[in-house]
């Protein structure tokens, strides 16, 4: 039987001239019921004004009809407990819920990213792209070249281009079973590398009208990005996209500038309205004492006594990051806001100060995973430093690829003993879907076995939305990303391939 795609579902897939290539493809390509899935997902996203956490969220009415996928999951509990799986009823691959398009793409990029043949030749291309000023190096100019990146780099990793394009690529990710999207506006302000070091002396009289400008592109971008999403979705942004006088004022530790301020506010204020929550990115260290300084004053201001509408970003790589996370907490309790912790273990091990950052990966590792567990716990746990006051009320993204932190956080929701519940999971769109799609099944598992649409965890996907060109300098810090971390790479390549023979097998009854 051929499946009923959603019209999101739908664009993603490949067309074919002829019928049975139609009927091959659509069977190959949803062959454990990726669209009943995507039909049957809940809205989980609210039109409401209000932000839910996850114990609060009213729950949508369960489907009447559950998917091939649920009613074999409903036969297994979750993941984390796999002695009471029931032996008869194996448990459906996570990767299923992908489009057949997606699933090349990622094997796609990530073959290329873990190729040592491949990646130097596609790297060095992806660097002359970023950096170029040649027009004819230019996505935006040259047809050819982003008709060919908009169908491969870009469909793998972004949003859109134009409002059309983002809310497709979002709803396509609800429809499959996400909570909601992470979106971030791709525009960067580039800054001359004299500019960069001569932060210090930058004189602001000289240069009034292109920080305004530079402001004023950063916060129509960022407002824009707010009215993108909807309420239960997050929205990413960076400081330093506002330009030099934005990163002068963080290197000093000065507060923003007025224009700064006001911007910082109505975006706040913007986000409040829609029910968004604003994720507040970690930088380099020359600037993330100042980030930390405007994000503890934004937080003090929006955030509620038992919610956050601004998060912080804490880099678990960094060996201060516990002692940084715990003075946190301390103001939080003593302003009165739940803090918003947004947890990474880091994006700049190759330009930071390397003694600032853990001798070894276990170290970063063992950081991660302890500041995951105190925070989900609310209890004053190394690496935090030991308090006998009270703990805050915390709001958590743990935004993470790494499979084992993830399934540890996962494990300890899942237990009952986690004494913070508005908790999301987020990844970078087209990185490690394995998990993504993981924690999308599991959740609906949860949610076929207590008959709670809202029951499992929370996944999100992040984003980034802009013109092809404006996307070149994330897409090759994503590239510098999987190379880095080659051994996850090769993981995500393996669970491609395996996706892939699954399909296939299961096409000709193999499976
Ligand atoms: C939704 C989301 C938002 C993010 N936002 C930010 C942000 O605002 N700021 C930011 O800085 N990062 C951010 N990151 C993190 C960053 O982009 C990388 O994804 C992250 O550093 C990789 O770690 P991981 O948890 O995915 O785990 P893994 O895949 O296990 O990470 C492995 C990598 O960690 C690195 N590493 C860490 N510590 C060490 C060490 N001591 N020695 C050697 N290598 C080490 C290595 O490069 C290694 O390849 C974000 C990530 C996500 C998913």
């Amino acid at each position: 039987m051929l499946p009923t795609l959603t019209p999101s579902a739908r664009h993603a897939l490949p067309r074919c001239s002829t019928l049975a290539a139609t009927s091959f493809l659509s069977a190959f390509s949803s062959t454990s019921s990726f669209s009943s899935l995507a039909t049957n997902a809940a809205p989980h996203a609210s039109h409401g004004r209000a932000i839910h956490t996850s114990k609060q969220r009213p729950s949508p009415p369960m489907p009447a009809t559950f998917d091939a996928v649920t009613t074999a999951a409903q036969a297994s509990t979750h993941s984390v407990d796999e002695s009471v799986t029931a032996p008869s009823q194996p448990k459906p691959s996570a990767l299923s819920v992908l489009p057949l398009s997606s699933v090349i793409r990622s094997l796609m990029t990530t073959t290329v990213s873990s190729s040592p043949i491949l990646l130097g030749p596609s790297m060095a291309i992806m660097t002359a792209l970023a950096h170029s000023t040649n027009p004819l190096l230019n996505p935006d100019r040259n047809f050819l070249l982003r008709f060919f990146l908009k169908k491969t780099f870009y469909a793998q990793f972004c949003a859109g281009e134009n409002e059309r394009e983002v809310r497709q690529t979002v709803d396509g990710l609800k429809a499959i079973g996400f909570r909601g999207v992470i979106l971030g506006y791709a525009k960067e302000v580039v800054l001359k590398d004299e500019e960069k070091k001569n932060l210090a002396s930058f004189d602001a009289e000289s240069r009034k009208e292109t920080t305004a400008e530079e402001i004023r592109a950063w916060t129509d971008g960022t407002l824009e990005t707010v009215r993108l999403t909807a309420a239960g979705d997050f929205v990413a942004l960076k400081f330093s996209g506002a330009g030099l006088q934005a990163l002068a004022d963080l290197a000093k530790q000065s507060p923003p500038a007025p224009a700064m301020a006001d911007a910082i506010d109505r975006i706040c204020q913007l986000a409040v309205s829609r029910g968004v929550r604003l994720l507040f990115d970690a930088e380099q260290q020359a600037v993330q004492a100042g980030i930390d300084d405007w994000t503890m004053a934004y937080m003090r201001k929006y955030n509620t006594p038992e919610q956050a509408v601004v998060f912080g970003t804490y880099q678990g790589y960094l060996k201060a990051c516990g002692a940084i996370l715990s003075d946190h907490l301390r103001q939080a309790r003593e302003g009165g806001f739940a803090l918003g912790v947004k947890l990474v273990r880091g994006a700049y091990l190759g330009s930071d100060p390397r003694q600032l950052i853990h001798d070894t990966q276990e170290d970063t590792n063992a950081a991660y995973d302890g500041m995951t567990e105190a925070l989900l716990r609310r209890q004053w746990m190394a690496p935090l430093t030991p308090d006998s006051g009270a703990f805050p009320a915390v709001s958590l993204v743990v935004a993470s690829h790494n499979a084992a932190s993830v399934e540890r956080a996962q494990a300890i929701l899942a237990s009952g003993s986690a004494a913070t519940t508005d908790v999301a999971f987020g990844q970078l769109q087209g990185m490690a879907d394995e998990i993504s799609c993981k924690l999308v099944l599991d959740a609906k598992i949860a949610q076929a076995s207590t008959q709670q649409a809202d029951a499992g965890v929370q996944a999100y996907k992040y984003l980034v939305w802009g013109s092809t060109g404006e996307c070149m300098k994330y897409l090759l810090r994503r590239a510098h990303e999987n190379r880095d971390a080659v051994q996850r790479t090769r993981s995500s390549r393996d669970a491609m391939v395996g996706e892939v023979l699954r399909r296939f097998k299961s096409v000709f009854g193999m499976a």
